[in-house]
């Protein structure tokens, strides 16, 4: 927790107050773990968008979404479903079936979120898995969307804005348990860094409420307190107007 204070203290010197935005992953029903990942945002005036999965998505969940003005849904994939063969990355956007199919289904689901959230939809594409092939992205301008988020900083150009997260707080490969608080906080100094290097970019922080554990919602608590007025808290959406991040 030192270096972290530390490295608060380095943007301090430097004029600056690090921009975080959070983002989490497939919502599809208003739940009580919505419930428990929304109720802090408003406690502590969190932006959060919120990555939709369209096909599934209820009405409920558009209802208990238009109830907090602080919550944006964002699409998230059409049905999350994986179409690469066995033994490759999971993807459901990218080039494993025809593009004009992949661009259909994120039309419709695009089209049903904005009618679930009653207009109220970000312009934030959000790949499960966050993984997207390049014949798609190419096509995302078209098709209404103004933003990319995956995970990772950028490592080369993009054709639109990218608004990506960089610390995750779930541990997928170790059997989908909340990350030690140590490591989290540590990434997240890592990553102040190098966004600081970046000339004060935004850091993302993605979470998956359906599947937190203990641990993970006991992390968030611990993470909103922390920073509490030592960061500003931004709108994913507020970040697409920036000037592209430096590679
Ligand atoms: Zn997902």
């Amino acid at each position: 927790m030192d270096a972290l204070f530390r490295e608060l203290d380095k943007w301090q010197t430097a004029g600056k107050k690090p921009r975080l935005f959070l983002r989490d992953d497939d919502a599809i029903d208003a739940t009580p773990a919505l419930d428990k990942l929304i109720g802090p945002c408003e406690d502590f005036d969190i932006p959060l968008l919120l990555a939709t999965i369209p096909q599934p998505a209820n009405t409920a969940l558009g209802k208990r979404v238009i109830k907090s003005p602080l919550v944006r849904g964002a699409v998230h994939g059409y049905r999350h479903k994986n179409h690469s063969p066995m033994g490759e990355k999971t993807c459901e956007l990218g080039t494993q079936r025809p593009l004009q199919t992949v661009l259909d289904e994120l039309a419709e689901g695009r089209e049903k979120l904005l009618n679930l959230f009653e207009g109220n939809l970000s312009a934030i594409i959000v790949p499960p898995w966050n993984r997207i092939h390049e014949p798609v992205i190419d096509e995302l301008l078209g098709l209404g969307f103004g933003g990319l988020s995956t995970h990772a900083w950028l490592k080369h150009k993009m054709p639109l804005p990218m608004v990506s997260t960089h610390v995750d707080i779930m541990h997928w490969s170790a059997g989908t348990i909340g990350r030690e608080h140590n490591w989290v906080l540590n990434q997240l100094t890592l990553n102040l860094e190098i966004a600081r290097n970046k000339g004060g970019r935004a850091i993302g922080i993605l979470t998956h409420h359906l599947v937190h554990d203990e641990k993970a919602w006991a992390m968030l608590d611990k993470l909103y307190a922390l920073l509490d007025g030592k960061v500003d808290w931004v709108a994913a959406d507020d970040l697409l107007s920036e000037a592209a991040e430096p590679i």
